[in-house]
């Protein structure tokens, strides 16, 4: 039960990938006595923060938009304001969050097409080129694609997606990206790979509580807005862009949130983006090295599908996967991430995104380690956590060269100094 983690000592640990844990500076940020958001200096906070929010996606010529919703209400943010009911969308689907972007398409009045992929992979772009091509009507109006399959630890390649849909076949189609779990952790460059919408949310990479969907719109993606059929009153943007040119929002924003993302942005914008995305490389890689010496396999099916954000881990078959969830959570207070529909009781999730570093990552190890034995998964207690003590050991960052410090004087010492 949630409540009686009241009483457990230390933190509860969240390596579930998302909602991830929340830096003190975003907590202390948030906690800030309601304020006025037509005051005249609001503009001030607002401003800022949407052209920031650009750093994060890489985009210079894009316009970014703040809701107060999640990921998936972005979804249809970015749907609903780019397309008209019966429009044809191609997506593909190999997870949990391709399949239920692909059901809100469906759900809103568009017509899909979708490519069926093996839970485990990613986006099929050489498949998605071939339906292009095949597309000489250009009836298909947008593409769809997951960026970071949370579900089953999956990265997508979206720069060979964009390269293939405008510069191979200059296809006229939208390129629509899910980054709720990519955007501010994993490389993402919307500008540089073609992307016409990206979507994200708060409470992953951006560290903050959930309750904020994110979004860029390229200049395409604008200028499709205008003809847009698509039904939409508080999820339109056109009340957003006439109102955020003046920093204010079209109804009442969360201002404690504006506050958190304030804070957030300022802890990626400072550790650079570059170095935040080589940070998760790096503890991925570690969880990924005790994953190879406990003898277990990741859900992504190679390498090149590998998440820096996320790793599904499978279970022996012999084991429900949702029992080390279980024990981890009510014996070492440390909360993974389930295995969600066709994989649930297969997998169980490791989330190292957000506000991490290497001994998180070790308390991370360390508990699944523990709570896998209890599971009765035979692995060699220690081999997980040493193989990634080791690697984070020797990739850490250089430090001052150690320096003894002087031995105290000691009494009768400073006697003969006199
Ligand atoms: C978490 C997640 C979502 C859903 O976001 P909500 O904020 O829960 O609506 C969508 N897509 C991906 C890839 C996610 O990881």
């Amino acid at each position: 039960m949630p409540g009686e983690k009241l009483s457990y000592p230390g933190r509860n640990y969240l390596f579930a990938p998302g909602p991830t844990h929340i830096p003190n500076q975003v907590l202390t940020a948030m906690n800030v006595p309601q304020e006025d958001h037509r005051a005249p200096d609001f503009p001030q906070l607002v401003k800022p923060l949407l052209e920031d929010l650009k750093k994060i996606f890489r985009t210079k010529k894009g316009q970014c938009f703040i809701f107060p919703a999640t990921g998936t209400a972005g979804w249809e943010i970015a749907l609903a304001n780019t397309l008209s009911p019966g429009d044809k969308i191609l997506t593909s689907r190999f997870g949990q969050f391709s399949h239920l972007w692909f059901d809100l398409v469906t759900r809103i009045g568009l017509d899909v097409e979708v490519i069926e992929v093996p839970w485990g992979e990613g986006v099929p772009v050489m498949e998605i080129k071939k339906r292009l091509r095949a597309d000489k009507e250009r009836k298909i109006k947008a593409v769809v694609a997951c960026h970071n399959e949370t579900a089953t630890g999956v990265t997508s390649d979206i720069a060979a997606l964009g390269k293939a849909m405008k510069k191979d076949l200059k296809h006229p189609a939208l390129l629509m990206v899910d980054g709720v779990s990519s955007v501010a952790s994993i490389d993402f460059r919307m500008d540089e790979w073609g992307v016409d919408v990206a979507v994200s949310s708060s409470q992953k990479g951006f560290m903050l509580p959930a309750g904020m969907a994110l979004l860029a719109f390229s200049p395409k993606a604008l200028a499709k807005h205008k003809s847009s059929k698509c039904a939409k009153c508080f999820l339109d943007i056109k009340d957003h862009l006439s109102t955020n040119e003046g920093g204010y929002f079209p109804y009442t924003p969360s201002v404690p949130m504006l506050r958190g993302l304030r804070a957030s942005l300022d802890l990626l914008l400072s550790e650079g983006l570059d170095n935040v995305h080589a940070r998760h490389f790096r503890l991925a890689e570690g969880v990924r090295k005790a994953v190879k010496v406990w003898g277990l396999k990741t859900c992504a099916a190679s390498p090149k599908w590998n998440s820096d954000t996320v790793t599904a881990i499978m279970a022996p078959p012999s084991v429900n996967a949702a029992e080390v969830i279980h024990i981890a959570y009510h014996r070492y207070n440390i909360s993974l991430g389930a295995g969600l529909t066709q994989v649930a009781g297969k997998v169980f999730r490791i989330g190292h995104l957000g506000d991490n570093n290497d001994v998180r990552m070790m308390a991370a190890l360390g508990g699944v380690e523990m709570a896998m034995r209890d599971a009765g998964i035979r692995i060699k207690p220690g081999s997980g956590t040493g193989a990634a003590c080791e690697y984070y050991r020797k990739t850490a960052k250089a430090i001052p060269a150690f320096k003894a410090p002087a031995a105290p004087k000691t009494k009768a010492k400073r006697r003969a100094n006199k």
